[in-house]
């Protein structure tokens, strides 16, 4: 059943990818948490998918974690079909998983290149035209929202700020950026919103080295004085699939203590 208050999602389901650890983790249980019905997509650890399903149901709502590739088409296709057998009609898809594997550009393997691509842009491309999809074939109900559907990509601050090493990764996410636009400029007019968040530093798994071995360097790109905590990103995502966030879509929030502000021109340059 709809709620009067509009930052609410009682009576949605959604799916969150990658959705076992980290930024993706804090998405499911914060779309949970605003009221949503959660499937807690993983492609390699069950067990954390299962810690996340506990998380959520704690909160009183249902989960269900369901293993798919998101750079598979055939997997990509199951996730969904699995996804509505078990929690109904999907409202909201988050794609969120992603991966890095950094090299100097002259060192960096065809292979390498092709594995972050697969997964951070041509996943999201597989994520995002499944869910038009299966908005379309749900059909609008206004009695839960007025939007037929809610699409949020994980993209990255690096969709703006070039990133040497990681030339892979930096594409993926600038890709992501006009994907992201495109498709919603698409798709706007049948009421599908289409955005992102774009995250700073945020504390996971993804960056767990360069913060044990460059924290201080990294604190003097983040004005605002500390790394970001998963639940930054997972809170914003549920405000921004909300029906309080209605009228945005083709837009990219980028959640990043500042990070994206240039900091090294404060009084330089
Ligand atoms: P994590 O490594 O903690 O999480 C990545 C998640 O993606 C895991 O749940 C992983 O599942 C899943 N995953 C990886 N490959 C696939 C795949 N092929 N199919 C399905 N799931 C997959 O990292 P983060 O939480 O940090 O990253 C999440 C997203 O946030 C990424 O898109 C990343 O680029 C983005 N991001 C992160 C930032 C940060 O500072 N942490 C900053 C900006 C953006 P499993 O373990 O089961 O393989």
């Amino acid at each position: 059943m709809a709620s009067s208050d509009p930052a609410s999602l009682s009576g949605q389901a959604a799916i969150v990818t990658g959705a076992s650890t980290g930024i993706g983790a804090a998405c499911a249980v914060e779309l949970a948490r605003a009221g949503a019905d959660v499937v807690v997509n993983y492609r390699g650890s069950p067990q954390e998918a299962e810690e996340t399903v506990t998380a959520i149901e704690a909160l009183g709502r249902r989960a269900v974690a369901v293993k798919a590739d998101v750079s598979m088409e055939d997997d990509i296709l199951r996730l969904f079909d699995e996804a509505e057998a078990r929690l109904g009609p999907i409202d909201i898809v988050v794609s969120n998983a992603g991966i890095q594997k950094d090299a100097p550009l002259a060192e960096m393997s065809l292979d390498d290149w092709n594995a972050v691509i697969a997964v951070n842009l041509t996943g999201g491309f597989l994520v995002a035209r499944e869910a038009v999809r299966r908005f379309r074939r749900k059909g609008l109900r206004e009695s839960v929202s007025p939007a037929l559907g809610k699409i949020v990509f994980d993209s990255s601050v690096h969709q703006v700020i070039p990133w040497a090493f990681r030339a892979n990764y930096a594409a993926s996410k600038g890709g992501l950026k006009l994907l992201m636009e495109t498709v919603a400029q698409e798709v706007a007019s049948e009421k599908i919103r289409v955005n992102a968040v774009g995250p700073g530093a945020i504390a996971t798994a993804i960056n767990a080295a360069e913060r044990e071995n460059g924290l201080d360097e990294m604190l003097k790109l983040i004005p605002y004085g500390r790394v970001g905590e998963p639940a930054d990103i997972g809170r914003a995502v549920a405000w921004l699939v909300s029906d309080a966030a209605d009228y945005i879509t083709g837009q990219t929030l980028f959640i990043d203590g500042g990070m994206t502000l240039h900091p090294s021109f404060k009084g330089n340059g």
